[in-house]
């Protein structure tokens, strides 16, 4: 399979967006005054972060056990997985 390098820095600029607070999560749209509140859309037990989407969300514990072997991860799991080629 080819894999065009614009989609593919299209991709790494997505998720590196998403990594430094460059995104549309809950805290961030409360933060800019967007958002009264900022839970999370698909538990709403926690504040919308990306680390809370990445690691511990229990709502997409099932995708990230199959995309990324693990249910729940630590802040270091998510560092190794920064160095992966997505
Ligand atoms: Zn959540």
């Amino acid at each position: 399979m080819m894999i065009n390098s614009n989609n593919k820095d299209s991709q790494s600029r997505v998720f590196t967006d998403f990594l430094t607070g460059h995104n549309t999560l809950r805290r961030n749209l409360h933060l800019l005054r967007l958002l009264e509140s900022p839970p999370c859309r698909r538990c709403a037990a926690e504040e919308e972060t990306a680390a809370h989407i990445i690691c511990e969300c229990e709502a997409l514990a099932s995708p990230r056990h199959a995309y990324l072997g693990s249910s729940f991860l630590e802040t270091e799991h998510v560092k190794s997985i920064c160095h992966m080629e997505l």
